[in-house]
Formats: C-alpha cells, sequence, structure tokens
C-alpha cells in the first residue's frame, strides 16, 4: 500500500490531539501497556462514543499514521508483527448496551463491549448468543467478531458470520457506515458486515454490533466418550453430526488438553483422546440424545463414557470453550496452529501435526474440520534469519497444500511457523482489493493479512 503523507513527528498533536483531547495518550508507561506483537505503539486513542472513533481515524488517515485497533487485546500475539504502529485504538469505552429486544432475539452492543457482560444480560433474560469465543472473560464483541474467534458451537449455529445481523462500522475516511439491520429478517442492501468478520481490523472498526441471539435450551449435558485412537472419535463424531441427534457441540481433545480442563481430569489418561458432545434441548429429548450418544460411543469402541449433568455441564463448557484457540496457553511459550481440512480429513491432520511436533496439546473441532495444535516453542526451531525460512516449512507448506489444508498461526512468540502456513483459499488479489476499496490510505493495520496485504 502506498503511503503520500509524511508522518509528523509524534505526538500527531493537532487533527488527533483535536478530536481526542487527553484520550491521546503519549506518555512511554501508557504506550508500553498496549504492545502489538511486541511492537509498542507510539500513541494510544481511547475514543468514548463511535463518533470519536471515526474522528480519530480521519484525523489518523490525514496524518498517514498507522492504526491498530484493540478490544481487550487477547489476540496481541498474532504474527507478523507491525512494521511500525503510530496509534493503538482501544474501544474499550464503546462498552454499551444500545438494545436488547428479547422477542425479536437481538442486540446492540458497542464495539468493545465484554463477551461477559452480553452473556450475562442475555442469560438474564433466558437467550444467549451463540458463539463460544474463546477468552471468555475479558475479549470484546467486537474483537470476537473481528478475528472470527468462533467456538465449536458452529456446528449447530452457524459461523460467526452468520450471528452478526448488523454492525455500525467506522471506515479509515471518518465515515459511520450502517449495515445490516436490527431485525432477523432483512434483505437491505450488501452484507457488508458480514465481510468485517475475520477482518482482524484492517477494513474499518466495528463501533456497535447486532448479534442474533437464541433461546438458552432448557437443559444442557455433555457425554464424554474416552477413545484409544483420534480416528475412531472423529469417525463417530462425523456420524453423530449428521445424525437427527443434532448436538450443539463436538469437541475432541488429547490427554494433555483435557487435563487443562478440572471438569475432565478425573476422565482422561495418557495417550487417550476425549470426545465431548454438547446436548441442549428439553429434558425429554436432551435424556433421549445422551442415551442414543452412549450407545453409538460403545458401540464404536469407546472406553468409557460419561455424562456431565445440567450442574456440572456451563462450568465445564466454560472452561471446553478456552481450548479453541490457545486462551489457557502462555502466549510466549505456546504457538498455537489452526488447520482447517474437510471433516473427513480430520485424523489425518491430528496424526500429522503429532507426528511433527510430538509435544504439542492437541484440541480438534472433528465435525467441522478444525485441528488447534498448541506447539511449544521448543518443538520449534528459533524463527529464521534474513537468510531464509528455516528448513523444514517448505515440507510443511508442500504437505499442506497437496492436502487442500489452510493453517495459520493464531497466536504465540515469533517462531520458524510463517504467520500463514498456506496460502488461503480466498486469492490475495481479492484481499488487496477490498483493502483498497476501504483502506485506500492504509491507515488499518497494513501488511499483516495474507500476501502483505
Ligand atoms: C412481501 C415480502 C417481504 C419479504 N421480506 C423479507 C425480509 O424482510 N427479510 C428476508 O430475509 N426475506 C424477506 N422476504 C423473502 C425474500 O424476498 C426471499 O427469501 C429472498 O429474496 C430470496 O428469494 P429467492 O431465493 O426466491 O430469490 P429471488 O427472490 O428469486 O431472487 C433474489 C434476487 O436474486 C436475483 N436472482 C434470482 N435468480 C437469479 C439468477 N439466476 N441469476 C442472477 N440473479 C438472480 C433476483 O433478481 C433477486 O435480486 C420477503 C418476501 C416477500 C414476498
Amino acid at each position: 500500500m502506498k503511503r503520500t503523507k509524511v508522518l509528523r513527528s509524534i505526538p500527531f498533536d493537532l487533527s488527533l490531539r483535536d478530536a481526542l483531547g487527553e484520550r491521546l495518550r503519549v506518555l512511554p508507561g501508557d504506550c508500553a501497556r498496549y504492545p502489538v506483537s511486541g511492537v509498542t505503539p507510539k500513541s494510544v486513542a481511547l475514543p468514548r462514543d463511535a463518533k470519536e472513533t471515526a474522528l480519530a481515524l480521519e484525523a489518523a488517515t490525514a496524518e498517514g499514521a498507522i492504526v491498530v485497533v484493540r478490544g481487550a487485546g487477547t489476540k496481541s500475539h498474532r504474527q507478523p508483527p507491525p512494521r511500525t504502529v503510530e496509534v493503538v485504538l482501544d474501544t474499550s469505552a464503546l462498552d454499551t448496551v444500545v438494545e436488547h429486544a428479547p422477542e425479536d432475539l437481538t442486540v446492540t452492543v458497542g464495539g468493545g463491549t465484554p463477551l461477559v457482560k452480553v452473556e450475562a444480560l442475555l442469560r438474564a433474560r433466558g437467550q444467549f448468543w451463540p458463539c463460544d469465543a474463546p477468552f471468555a472473560a475479558s475479549s470484546t464483541v467486537g474483537g470476537t467478531i473481528a478475528s472470527n474467534a468462533h467456538g465449536a458451537l458452529r456446528l449447530r449455529y452457524g459461523a460467526l458470520r452468520e450471528q452478526i445481523l448488523g454492525a455500525l462500522i467506522a471506515t479509515p475516511d471518518g465515515a459511520l457506515v450502517r449495515t445490516g439491520a436490527r431485525v432477523v429478517k432483512s434483505v437491505a442492501g450488501y452484507d457488508s458486515h458480514k465481510l468485517i468478520s475475520g477482518s482482524f481490523g484492517t477494513l474499518g472498526v466495528i463501533a456497535e454490533a447486532t448479534l442474533k441471539v437464541a433461546p438458552l435450551p432448557e437443559t444442557e449435558n455433555v457425554v464424554v466418550a474416552r477413545f484409544r485412537s483420534a480416528v475412531s472419535a472423529s469417525a463417530i463424531a462425523r456420524a453423530v453430526a449428521t445424525s437427527p441427534l443434532f448436538p450443539m457441540a463436538i469437541v475432541l481433545v488429547d490427554d494433555a488438553c483435557a487435563r487443562r480442563v478440572g471438569a475432565l481430569l478425573a476422565h482422561a489418561s495418557t495417550g487417550s483422546w476425549l470426545l465431548l458432545i454438547r446436548c441442549g434441548g428439553n429434558r425429554r429429548s436432551v435424556a433421549r440424545q445422551v442415551s442414543d450418544l452412549t450407545k453409538a460411543c460403545e458401540a464404536t469402541g469407546a472406553d468409557s463414557v460419561d455424562i456431565l449433568d445440567h450442574v456440572a455441564t456451563p462450568r465445564a463448557w466454560s472452561d471446553i470453550r478456552e481450548l479453541s484457540g490457545g486462551a489457557p496457553f502462555d502466549a510466549q511459550r505456546f504457538v498455537v496452529l489452526k488447520t482447517t481440512s474437510l471433516p473427513t480429513d480430520t485424523p489425518a491432520a491430528i496424526a500429522d501435526a503429532r507426528n511433527r511436533w510430538p509435544a504439542a496439546e492437541l484440541s480438534a473441532q472433528p465435525a467441522s474440520g478444525i485441528v488447534y495444535a498448541h506447539i511449544p516453542v521448543s518443538d520449534l526451531a528459533p524463527p529464521a534469519g534474513a537468510n531464509g525460512e528455516a528448513p523444514h516449512v517448505e515440507p510443511l507448506h508442500r504437505a499442506y497444500t497437496r492436502a487442500g489444508w489452510s493453517a495459520i498461526v493464531l497466536s504465540g512468540p515469533p517462531s520458524s511457523l510463517p504467520p500463514y502456513v498456506t496460502a488461503p483459499s480466498a486469492p490475495t488479489r481479492l484481499f488487496r482489493a477490498v483493502k483498497a476499496a476501504l483502506d485506500p490510505a492504509g491507515t488499518l493495520d497494513p501488511g499483516r493479512l495474507p500476501g502483505g496485504v
């Protein structure tokens, strides 16, 4: 992205200061609290509302400053590091519940609203947002959407972009663009808010989002089936996912991951895999699901099948959801690699990861074809020097490309693994065209999407 403006020495006083006043912080101590993949920003902007967010973006664009958006900062370890960061735009003050319409199954909140706040609000009215994203204790709605941080509930409720009905987006030119609507049925205009899902803050700032919520099931149980192999556990997961049993979510964890969840400690045993099937509905339906699933798992060679009841389930799942993307893993000691493949390829992706990184802790959503490898940095070579990549990267890239798998590093310190192990399915040309249309000046975190977009 060609940048035409010449950056003044910091602080980018004038226009940014006009927009934000004392909510532009430039003291080194303030800036040090907002590192982006190890890079300390030169200033921190704390807009109070959507309008100020747009003003700050407009001012930053006019100054030629590079802006990185930050919610709770839970994904601030994403690689590659930015070349430079002039402004971190902290959305934590955009923490408002604009409207909850329980009868319409919608809620509209500020982009900086913590997930826990939304979840508590909805739970009080017997509802939930079916996005069991990780980092639940601190992450914001905007950050969750922007990083497409879905959880295993996508099996029943669809991808995260399906859970957004509309948004108010501040764009780098200072506009506030409203997309979608605050109703479930709407066919007006393009679904631009879906474009923002997974954009990692590179296209605009989610100032507000309208979420599609669902009624809480009357009761929930988790079937915990222990298998000796990931192959048989994955096969039963695929069969169950396409059966009329219609579970809410299916997660597969190795014994090391299982030991990170208090409620699973008693079920884990060395070398085994736990298949976790979350069932929800009315009492009769859940009882039937649990009974049928128990029989199905026993018939396919499960060593044991246990049930977490309606009391144990919510607590257990709040830990299990954290295994989809790295929350319980120290971001300085683990690289988290997410591999997406066809569900039928999940056992092969698991075997490949186990073979390459024997000490990696593995979790998966086997019916959705997703595998998370939490790889200790000690299992990886140090970052490649200026002369090129570590020797094992090319074979890895070739093997994954041949298999048709997409693999990205979600977080971790710099390592020999490239941030995008395989080319994403969307062509870089398309990424470039979208970026050029929405952020022509390259204000928002340029260079960190695949292809350096
Ligand atoms: C009075 C009324 C109100 C409605 N309100 C809502 C609402 O608020 N929210 C909502 O979600 N749904 C609403 N619907 C339903 C909605 O119109 C349809 O569900 C939706 O348009 C899809 O219909 P369809 O699949 O039959 O496609 P069509 O209605 O046949 O076409 C959808 C669009 O695709 C184009 N198209 C169709 N075929 C092709 C083709 N082969 N190649 C290129 N373009 C094509 C059409 O020109 C049109 O623009 C409403 C329907 C009615 C009658």
